[in-house]
């Protein structure tokens, strides 16, 4: 019996051997077959772009992708703003494309009313959400065709400029421009200058970033047609043509004034704008005469595209048409070498940064009227 049981046990304890041995040999390879697994994940992992772990490691700078590390910090040194505030999430950031020519999302033709009832922090709480501090834009998911400086020449415009920025910042985001906007505003209660003033508007904003076309604007101007793109043209352009004010067409055929644009090196060919166009009338035809004796000529969108509505007002004070002016135009030729960007003066008492534009108070020493 007790051999028996002596036998008994010895072949059960063989047998449990036996087992233990073969779910060891299954073990191990189950092992084995987890890191194959787990070697060629990380692999896979490791070679791929957009992969989970390329996302950990790599720092994004925006959504678009062409703000790079020290252009930002460049930029300002407002860490708020360093963070490249963006409205598309980081998940989604890849290897942006053009964007689109023409704009996909133009709406055409557009309806303008100056009864605006929103106060400007309603309007700030209705756009702000997709800026960045200072006015700047970039399409989220493309890169703009142009980079553009939004100038406006300003003095106690307030109510005009409320309206400018609630119509314009949507079209300007439709057209899918990396854009920020600059008012420059005229310190002091002097003889207005508005050429000079966009003088000051272009040396600032080139301070702030990088841009490569300028547009000039009247606070007063807003477009009727999305169509027309604020961006720059193989010549110098002249944008606002079709203004409600002279009955939708151009008063004469050579006028310039309103809404201008000009890339960075057709802006230096002129030499920039006058300085010495002191109260109102006749820069933007000396403007003109700069562009033609420097072998450009002006281009415009057709007159359904260019349609305007300037907001109704009267003439500023201190800003009286100045009978000098006119004369001055018939030396526009050789006055243009030594008047202009090479001889601009100013200097800056103040930039705030709001949520809409950024503000520029500038002395640029006018004459007492
Ligand atoms: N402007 C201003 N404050 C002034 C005078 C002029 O802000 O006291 C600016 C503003 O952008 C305005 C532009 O200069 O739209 C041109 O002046 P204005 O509108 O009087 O000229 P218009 O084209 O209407 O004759
Ligand atoms: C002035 C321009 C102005 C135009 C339209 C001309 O007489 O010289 O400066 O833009 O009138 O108002
Ligand atoms: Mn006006």
């Amino acid at each position: 019996m007790i051999l028996f049981c002596s036998i008994r046990s010895g072949w059960a304890t063989q047998h449990a051997i036996f087992r233990t041995a073969k779910m060891m040999r299954k073990l191990s390879f189950l092992v084995a077959l987890v890191l194959l697994s787990l070697v060629s994940f990380a692999g896979v992992l490791l070679y791929s772009k957009d992969s989970f772990l390329t996302y950990l490691t790599t720092t994004y700078a925006v959504a678009n992708g062409n703000y790079t590390f020290s252009g930002r910090v460049k930029e300002t040194e407002d860490p708020k703003v360093s963070q490249g505030t963006t409205h598309m999430p980081a998940s989604m950031n890849k290897t942006l494309g053009p964007c689109t020519d023409p704009p996909p999302n133009l709406l055409g033709p557009l309806q303008v009313e100056f009864n605006l009832s929103l106060t400007l922090e309603e309007v700030i709480k209705e756009i702000s959400p997709a800026l960045q501090e200072g006015g700047r834009y970039k399409p989220p998911d493309c890169i703009a065709i142009q980079k553009v400086a939004i100038i406006i020449p300003f003095r106690n415009r307030h109510v005009h400029l409320k309206q400018w920025l609630y119509y314009l910042h949507p079209i300007l985001m439709r057209q899918q421009l990396d854009y920020g906007v600059y008012v420059i505003n005229q310190d002091g209660d002097g003889l207005f200058n508005r050429a000079k003033l966009m003088n000051a508007g272009y040396v600032e904003a080139l301070k702030q970033y990088d841009y490569d076309c300028f547009v000039f604007s009247d606070v007063d101007l807003v477009p009727l047609d999305d169509r027309n793109i604020y961006k720059c043209f193989d010549n110098p352009r002249h944008l606002s043509v079709a203004i409600d004010k002279f009955n939708f067409i151009l008063p004469y055929d050579t006028i310039f004034g309103g809404v201008s644009s000009f890339f960075k090196n057709q802006f230096l060919k002129i030499n920039g704008f006058p300085n010495t166009y002191w109260g109102w009338g006749g820069e933007d035809d000396d403007i003109y005469k700069r562009t033609l004796f420097r072998g450009m000529s002006i281009s415009r969108p057709d007159s359904e595209t260019g349609r305007y509505k300037m907001i109704v007002h009267n003439r500023d004070l201190h800003n009286e048409a100045n009978p000098k002016n006119p004369e001055k135009l018939i030396h526009t030729e050789t006055t243009m070498d030594e008047d202009g960007i090479n001889s601009l003066k100013y200097t800056v008492k103040e930039i705030v940064k709001g949520a809409l534009y950024t503000f520029i108070t500038v002395d640029i020493q006018a004459p007492a009227s």
